[in-house]
């Protein structure tokens, strides 16, 4: 069709206008047109470089939803930059307006010789603070280093602080929440949050106007430096001296260096042996997958933020399914709740499967055993963990000895697995209490009938 991409970004504009404050969409979205859809392609006509940037980085929850909605998943966005903006003077270290002052134009306070520490912006997101990220198992060394540093920047022996782990498991969040509470605890101290691909343009641009000096200088006088996504610095050679530089006067200095990465320091392979040994000084700590528990915990804590309320069937579903990483649930858990606001549906367990179904290629349908544990623990009102213990209590034993019948029939889990999964028991413990549920399913209908309804529940958290 000729008009579609029209078509389409008036489709995800009333998404659009759902999830994000009415300020920000007129600021920031009514001055979009659609240029052309090229397959799933959405090609967005934008003011400027920053405009494009901004809305990236503060709205990609609302443009991905929009997207996925209309175009399917596959959907992909691209922007088109009206008037490239010319290089009219000057303005190495030009700043995004933050959140906070969207609408005020931001002038910039590094260009002025002679700047003023006071004046230098954080960069930083207020919303990433420590009492939103919920602790885990996953997280629990790099989130209590980043703590001790955020206390004592530059003096505990974590320095640099090295964060590491995959995509959208937590790192700049983390990363940003210690450098808040270091500028809400000591006012006096400049804190500053910066990508590498933006230190990098920065010094591209300060190389073109001759201002090198003014970038060093601007950069040492930071006293804690967050740089977010280290490995964009990998095969940059020049950005990397430069960094080297920054990076031993500041550590010299006693200020506080915080870094992230996809991925160790050793594996970073463009990056050159002096500085990888230098990220090894202080301390690396990675963040992993949260476990299920952690998930529903995660998801609680957002809901709760935004005073949203999901059935806990619909939170333990998205919780089982969405094994990815934190973004993703974060992402799920918006769809589900702009889908039910502009359609008027219900949250239940039918529109989570129809969200996620969108989002996720492959939902398995093997379900652990953890969550069987826990489902069967629930039915029964007990803990899952007794079911690892040696008690010999009929309630326990019978729901233990359903649930490893269950693990047998629903996980694909290897009989050797699922005892382990017990507090290591072995595996004739298994085919015995799988033997004794196969006697009593035939015995007695009342067992029969809680089986069935343990089951049912069990299989509709499955996605078929
Ligand atoms: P990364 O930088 O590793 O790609 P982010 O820090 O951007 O990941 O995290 C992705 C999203 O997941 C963010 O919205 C963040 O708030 C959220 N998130 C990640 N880990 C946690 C956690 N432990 N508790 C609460 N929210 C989390
Ligand atoms: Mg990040």
């Amino acid at each position: 069709m000729y008009n579609e991409h029209l078509q389409v970004w008036d489709e995800c504009l009333v998404i659009i206008k759902k999830m994000v404050r009415e300020s920000a969409y007129k600021t920031w979205f009514e001055k979009i047109t659609p240029k052309s859809l090229d397959g799933s392609t959405l090609v967005l006509q934008v003011p400027s470089k920053e405009h494009a940037m901004y809305i990236d980085e503060h709205f990609i929850d609302a443009l991905q939803v929009s997207l996925h909605t209309t175009l399917g998943p596959r959907a992909e966005l691209e922007y088109f930059i009206v008037n490239p903006r010319k290089l009219h003077k000057p303005l190495p270290y030009e700043v995004k307006p933050t959140r906070k002052d969207i609408r005020t134009n931001s002038v910039n306070p590094f260009a002025i010789p002679g700047i003023k520490k006071q004046s230098i912006d954080s960069q930083l997101n207020e919303s990433y603070r420590f009492d939103n990220f919920i602790e885990g198992d996953c997280n629990r060394l790099a989130r209590s280093a980043g703590i001790a540093v955020a206390k004592k920047p530059g003096k505990t022996s974590f320095n640099p602080l090295f964060i590491f782990g995959d995509v959208g498991l937590g790192k700049t969040h983390l990363a940003q929440a210690i450098g808040n509470q270091v500028a809400e605890h000591s006012e006096d101290k400049t804190v500053l949050y910066v990508s590498s691909e933006k230190f990098t343009n920065q010094f591209i641009e300060s190389l073109q106007n001759n201002a090198v000096s003014d970038f060093v200088n601007f950069y040492q006088m930071i006293d804690t430096l967050i740089i977010d996504d280290i490995q964009f610095l990998e095969n940059k050679e020049k950005t990397q001296d430069i960094f080297f530089t920054i990076f031993n006067h500041l550590h010299q200095s006693g200020k506080q260096l915080i870094l992230t990465s996809d991925r160790p320091p050793r594996d970073l392979k463009g990056i050159e042996e002096r500085l990888i040994s230098r990220f090894k000084w202080g301390l690396s700590a990675d963040l992993q997958l949260p476990s299920l528990e952690t998930r529903m915990a995660i998801i609680q804590s957002k809901l709760s933020s935004e005073e949203v309320e999901l059935p806990p069937s619909v939170i333990e579903f998205i919780s089982h399914n969405v094994r990815t990483n934190v973004r993703e649930i974060e992402g799920v858990l918006i769809s589900i709740v702009a889908e039910a606001a502009l359609n008027n549906r219900d949250i239940n367990l039918d529109l989570a499967k129809e969200v996620i179904g969108k989002f996720i290629d492959n939902i398995s349908n093997e379900l652990t055993v953890e969550y069987i544990q826990r489902t069967v623990a629930d039915y029964f009102g007990i803990e899952p963990s007794k079911l690892k213990e040696k008690t010999r209590k009929r309630l326990i034993v019978r729901a233990r000895q359903l649930s490893m019948y269950l693990a047998k029939q629903l996980s694909n889990k290897s009989l050797k697995h699922i005892g382990n999964a017990f507090g290591g028991r072995d595996h004739s413990t298994v085919v015995h209490a799988c033997k004794t549920i196969e006697d009593l399913l035939e015995k007695d209908n009342t067992f029969k009938s809680e089986f069935s309804t343990i089951q049912k529940q069990l299989k509709s958290t499955t996605v078929d």
